[in-house]
């Protein structure tokens, strides 16, 4: 017979994962795009930690979308399926990596090729081959950033596709129009140049002006077929870009697989 003690202590333990996991919440369909940015162990005194997802956590996750029927595509295989010149899978999802570290191609990368998946990557211009220079050390140490060389060994694979993140990586919402419209144009143009290949996809930096009218119509006239936030979410299939920016799934550091589960079924994981 069970105890009252353990009635009670069972459904306290529901409450308390009530209050915190969205396993309540209904189920939503649409575009899952995962959202990660630095692939590794965090360096020793980061601030940052959560924005690191260990590898062995990555091929996890990895597994997990591949043993659950979602098909990972790049951005261009994603717009030809919504144009209707391929087929639309049943389950489709969207691997990204902001900003471009080096750490995707030495640790992400082989798990997505490994397992047939694919990932697209946001390159900030000035950067490639550097550090990421916009960002205050004193929070974190400055990180190697993907060579030209890296980025072309992962182009003809054919595993990863590349999208803009702007020229310098400043805060669009902060800056004059015109400034804006020229980090928006310019390193799409660039990085077309340098890739022989057309930037699809579009991510603000830091999400900021990704809800600005002004901002985002310069990112629209830019040419994206789609531009990214960070707010959390999955946007619905097919997306109408009038409904503003595609939302993300921000893939945390010292999130449990019960997170990433919520995340790709509920569009949100904790409160
Ligand atoms: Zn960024």
């Amino acid at each position: 017979m069970i105890g009252t003690a353990t009635v009670i202590t069972a459904a306290l333990a529901a409450t308390a994962a009530s209050a915190r996991w969205n396993w309540w919440r209904p189920r939503v369909r649409g575009l899952p795009v995962l959202m990660y940015h630095k692939i590794g162990d965090y360096p020793p005194g980061s601030k940052l930690k959560k924005l690191w997802v260990t590898a062995g956590d990555f091929r996890r996750q990895m597994e997990w979308l591949k043993k659950n029927g979602f098909t990972t595509l790049t951005f261009t295989q994603l717009k030809n399926a919504e144009e209707g010149t391929s087929l639309m899978p049943a389950k489709p999802a969207l691997v990204t990596f902001d900003d471009g570290y080096a750490d995707n191609h030495e640790l992400a990368f082989p798990v997505l090729a490994e397992l047939g998946m694919k990932g697209n990557i946001f390159l900030v211009w000035d950067t490639v081959g550097r550090h990421n220079a916009w960002h205050d050390p004193a929070s974190e140490p400055w990180l190697r950033m993907l060579t030209w060389r890296q980025i072309d060994e992962m182009r003809v694979s054919g595993v990863i596709e590349f999208g803009s993140h702007t020229v310098t990586h400043p805060n669009l919402a902060r800056l004059s129009l015109e400034d804006a419209g020229w980090e928006l144009r310019e390193s799409k143009k660039r990085l077309e140049d340098k890739l022989g290949l057309p930037m699809v996809g579009f991510a603000y930096p830091y999400g900021a002006g990704a809800y600005d009218p002004a901002v985002r119509a310069l990112a629209r006239e830019a040419g994206y077929r789609y531009d990214f936030s960070i707010r959390q979410g999955i946007s619905p299939l097919p997306w109408d870009p009038a409904s503003g920016p595609l939302k993300r799934l921000l893939i945390r550091g010292d999130d449990f697989m019960l997170d990433f589960r919520l995340n790709m079924t509920r569009g949100r994981a904790r409160l």
